[in-house]
């Protein structure tokens, strides 16, 4: 399995780089993981957007799911071959009106989830875990089954106790790292210090830091998450970076 990021700030882009969104490739299944603004020109980059199998959304808040407007376009306007005749976008089911959003007639067709929900997506299995977020947001843990290898990503989340227990043992963990160490007060994501707090007590093999706030540069990221990790890789994310899980 193989992870590309396509964009990874928090919120909003900047300096010509977009928000939430991952190319993950088992095989030849290939499934978006958010689709956040300018999801589609980094996709383009790395894999015809008709190869896609299926889009997987974590929540509904913009700097996720950007594109899947102009994404839905795409496959209804673009000429070529569609490896799906309607592509498959799956999102939680609570909120009627985004998950409505999801079904362009003949184009592309929303599927829900739920917490308890495991999806079967070509090779890949997928379980949810609900976030600390002010809207419904999920966590998503990846296995490809061939394999065993494990990727869970975070979404957004504040931290919270019971993370730990979803994370356990993930091959990568990719955190949504959108505040420094000094953060305080009540918190919709999690600092560099907690995400590395997370990969230490869920004894993951590799931490990937992502949804990363503008303007701070990976140096000052990758210092403050070592205060608490030594023995685990971190690597900050950066578009168009492939990470091999194997
Ligand atoms: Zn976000
Ligand atoms: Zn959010």
């Amino acid at each position: 399995m193989e992870l590309t990021v396509l964009g990874y700030y928090g919120g909003y882009p900047y300096a010509g780089v977009g928000t939430s969104s991952y190319l993950l490739k088992s095989g030849d299944y290939h499934l978006l993981l958010d689709c956040g603004s300018g999801a589609l020109l980094a996709l383009e980059k790395e894999l015809d957007p008709l190869q896609l199998d299926a889009v997987l959304l974590t929540h509904y808040h913009h700097d996720h799911i950007a594109d899947v407007g102009v994404l839905q376009y795409y496959w209804q306007l673009q000429a070529g071959q569609k490896k799906e005749p309607i592509l498959p976008i799956y999102g939680h089911l609570q909120d009627p009106l985004h998950f409505g959003s999801l079904t362009l007639p003949n184009v592309t067709q929303g599927f829900g989830y739920q917490e308890d929900t495991t999806l079967q997506l070509g090779p890949l299995k997928v379980t949810f875990k609900r976030t600390e977020h002010p809207v419904p947001a999920f966590a998503v843990r990846i296995e490809e089954e061939a394999t065993g290898k494990v990727l869970v990503f975070t979404a957004d989340t504040a931290y919270f106790p019971g993370l730990a227990e979803f994370c356990q043992g993930a091959d990568l963990l990719m955190t949504d790292t959108n505040f420094l160490a000094d953060r305080t007060g009540k918190m919709a994501h999690m600092t560099t210090t907690q995400s590395a707090n997370l990969a230490q007590i869920s004894g993951v093999k590799q931490l990937l830091l992502t949804h990363l706030p503008q303007a701070v540069t990976p140096e000052t990221l990758l210092a403050q998450a070592k205060t608490v990790i030594t023995t685990i890789p971190v690597t900050i994310a950066e578009q168009g970076l492939t990470i091999k899980i194997d």
